[in-house]
């Protein structure tokens, strides 16, 4: 079996059974299977079934040298798949979408090819197996629980790679300096008026008029207090009040997400909408009580490490299939945790499915979205490349 028979073994036997949130135990053991006769310290998590194994470098002597991390997430989403292959999901209502199983595999293949380039290793390298990465904060977890330091002094660097179904021409890489994903915010609001009838609302305090006005004035405030090219975006996803036409409700409730692309508008957004949404409701005479579920910072590449990544992608892959990106994508995620600790970068690569027009085919997260996973090699390559390079220059 070649090295990518290899990899896309791993990455469908994943694919078939598809796990959700912070526990994985099926993904965590083909993980530690896969990694079993790898010269590697391996440990598990305790809040999650995350897997963190260091290889040490035979230039450090042993000793505990600089170390670099790479991170793949493991977790899968509640979509039930629509792709006709012969490896779809087996669970109801699980599927990879978002290629996390190639990631995954990815990974692995870098942890072989490193072990076997173990004594050419200037430091250790650190690989971070990472569970609910889809909205559960498992990044943090892992950090909380000591991924960082896990060689023995912290992480010089780290890198995290993600697959795209779409937009990128497969088999390309592109990553940028500075921001490249968006933070996004869970906002909650509970307008507390007091009921009555439909019929005398001035013995009422309503809370639907003024929940309403609130949403409306996000959408104005998000256009009149930020700089266009500092750009937010607020979607009011779900609004619920009341039971009858006639009836006035105590109560209203609605949920956001609030998108950010620098850690200063997020920061200056989040204390906006609640000044907005509280003084609106005081202005009323009612009271609107704020919280944020859980939010994921900008993913903000340092700009030296990202273009490192950049130089070392096109030395592996060729020029030819290398490109800066523009701008960044409104997509977020927990790396970004990651990347607010040590400085690192993020980089894309691109798995439309064969034949598929990048333009125009499904996305990740779609029922049908469909990776080319025989870009996976090249990925465990780059993730190999940029570890190894990395420790030359501490
Ligand atoms: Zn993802």
């Amino acid at each position: 079996m070649t090295f990518q028979d290899e990899l896309e073994k791993l990455r469908r036997d994943i694919h078939r059974e598809p796990e959700i949130g912070l526990d994985l135990p099926r993904t965590q053991e083909k993980v530690l299977a896969a990694l079993d006769g790898l010269p590697l310290e391996v440990t598990t998590g305790e809040r999650l079934t995350s897997v963190t194994a260091v290889l040490r470098g035979g230039k450090s002597g042993g000793k505990p040298g600089p170390s670099v991390l790479l991170r793949a997430d493991m977790d899968a989403l509640p979509i039930q798949e629509r792709v006709p292959v012969d490896y779809r999901s087996t669970v109801d209502g699980a599927m990879h979408a978002c290629g996390h199983d190639l990631h995954t595999a990815m990974l692995v293949g870098a942890a072989r090819l490193l072990s076997e380039r173990r004594d050419q290793l200037a430091g250790d390298v650190v690989f971070m197996f990472q569970p609910g990465e889809e909205g559960h904060e498992g990044a943090k977890l892992m950090i909380d629980e000591g991924v960082l330091d896990a060689s023995g002094s912290r992480v010089v660097a780290a890198y995290g790679m993600h697959v795209f179904s779409a937009i990128v021409p497969s088999g390309w890489f592109v990553t940028k300096g500075g921001p490249i994903l968006a933070a996004a915010d869970t906002f909650n609001v509970t307008v507390k008026g007091r009921g009555g009838h439909g019929s005398t609302p001035h013995r009422a305090l309503d809370p639907v008029q003024v929940g309403c006005e609130i949403v409306s004035q996000l959408q104005t405030y998000t256009t009149r207090a930020f700089d266009v090219f500092d750009p937010v975006v607020i979607t009011v996803g779900q609004f619920h009040a009341g039971t009858a036409d006639n009836i006035i409700p105590d109560e209203a409730f609605f949920q956001a997400t609030l998108r950010a692309f620098s850690p200063e508008t997020r920061a200056r957004l989040k204390e906006g909408v609640v000044r907005l949404a509280t003084g609106i409701a005081e202005a009323h005479g009612l009271r609107a009580e704020c919280s944020f579920g859980i939010g994921y910072p900008v993913t903000v590449n340092d700009a030296g490490e990202a273009a490192f990544a950049g130089e070392v992608a096109a030395e592996v892959v060729g020029a030819d299939r290398y490109l800066t990106m523009p701008r960044p994508a409104t997509g977020s995620e927990d790396f970004s945790f990651v990347l607010d600790e040590v400085p690192g970068a993020f980089l894309v690569l691109g798995a439309h499915a064969k034949g598929a027009d990048p333009a125009t085919c499904p996305t990740n997260h779609s029922p049908e979205t469909e990776f080319d996973d025989s870009v996976m090699a090249d990925g465990s390559h780059v993730l190999a490349a940029l570890a190894e390079r990395r420790l030359l220059n501490v």
